[in-house]
């Protein structure tokens, strides 16, 4: 069991992939020596990514190359580097670079004073990102700590490093909606947030368009919270308030011996009453979707190959 595990899942990283080495090699060795892997994960690059990566592998002993066979998404490419991992404390970061990887000695240290099973990287700023994405960030994390039960830190990634029985309480969670900055807070033990800067990625463009981003969000939400069901009884109950107010005033108006004016009104209560209608079942709708994904309780992720490291048992016999 090496003392150190570096995990990165990378899609279409081949410009960040050689620095990326260097960086994680020069803060492994000043962390933990020679004791230490590195694990990449190819979640299924449509660029040069596997080819750098094996070439990787082969020059040096302690990185384990991990080929999926095919995109898989950025949370089960970490799941899958983190099941292979052996290292006793377990190191996440992403391939661009943004997250410093001279942080590690710092938050090894802070591990050991504090005796945390968890330290994770909170953004104190964020460089080089889109106004759009710093925005749409910040809102989501807000109101996803509004909407959970589970005290899931604000403005805080995968980047982390946790101790062996943390990630094995990771793992032994089965979902395949997985939202792992999530469940990692959800597992509880002592967990120390580590303030930096976030840097602007190294090279190649961010892998997480938009309905990427949607999609990661939806599945922290629902994953997370049944709140949004809730919704439904509420816009039930002002509904119902909303309509004994409307039959008072047309009750008045009949009585006062006033017409009651038609077509413009009922149109709009229609119309209205479709949409939240409308909204109400898609909202039952995803949570329904998810469910019917987790029932098939397929594995979370295929590995094709893996090069350089010995072979070691994953959840598939690889
Ligand atoms: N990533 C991945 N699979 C995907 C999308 C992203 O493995 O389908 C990886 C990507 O290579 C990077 C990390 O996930 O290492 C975070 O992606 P990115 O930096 O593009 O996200 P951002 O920082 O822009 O939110
Ligand atoms: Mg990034």
């Amino acid at each position: 069991m090496p003392r150190l595990s570096i995990v990165v899942p990378c899609f279409n990283e081949e410009a960040c992939l050689p620095a990326l080495h260097e960086r994680l090699t020069g803060a492994a060795r000043d962390a933990a020596g020679e004791d230490y892997e590195i694990v990449l994960v190819n979640d299924g690059s449509r660029d040069g990514s596997w080819a750098i990566m094996q070439r990787l592998a082969e020059s040096d002993p302690r990185l384990v190359a991990v080929n999926l066979s095919r995109n898989h998404g950025h949370q089960l490419a970490l799941t899958a580097g983190l099941d292979l991992c052996r290292g006793q404390r377990i190191f996440i970061i992403d391939a661009d670079l943004q997250d410093p990887p001279e942080l590690l000695k710092d938050m090894l240290a802070t591990m050991e004073s504090e005796a945390a099973d968890v330290v994770y990287g909170v953004r104190r700023s964020r460089a080089g990102e889109t106004a759009f994405k710093r925005a749409t960030a910040h809102g989501f994390y807000r109101l996803l700590s509004r909407a959970t039960d589970v005290d899931i830190p604000v403005d805080t990634g995968d980047f982390r490093l946790m101790s062996r029985r943390a990630l094995d309480a990771l793992l032994a969670m089965p979902e395949q909606a997985r939202f792992i900055r999530g469940m990692v807070a959800w597992i509880g033990f002592k967990q120390m947030p580590f303030p930096y800067d976030r840097s602007e990625r190294f090279a190649g463009t961010t892998k997480y368009p938009l309905g990427k981003m949607i999609r990661f969000a939806l599945d922290a939400l629902t994953g997370f919270s049944s709140a949004p069901l809730k919704l439904a009884s509420h816009a039930g109950l002002a509904l119902s308030v909303g309509s004994v107010l409307l039959i008072l005033y047309i009750a008045y108006a009949w009585s006062a011996g006033r017409n009651v004016p038609g077509w413009t009104s009922l149109m709009l209560i229609v119309v209205v009453l479709g949409a939240i209608q409308m909204f109400v079942l898609a909202l039952m709708g995803e949570y329904i979707g998810r469910l019917y994904n987790e029932a098939k309780q397929r594995p979370l992720y295929i590995v094709q190959e893996i090069a350089g490291g010995d072979p070691r048992p994953g959840r598939l016999g690889y």
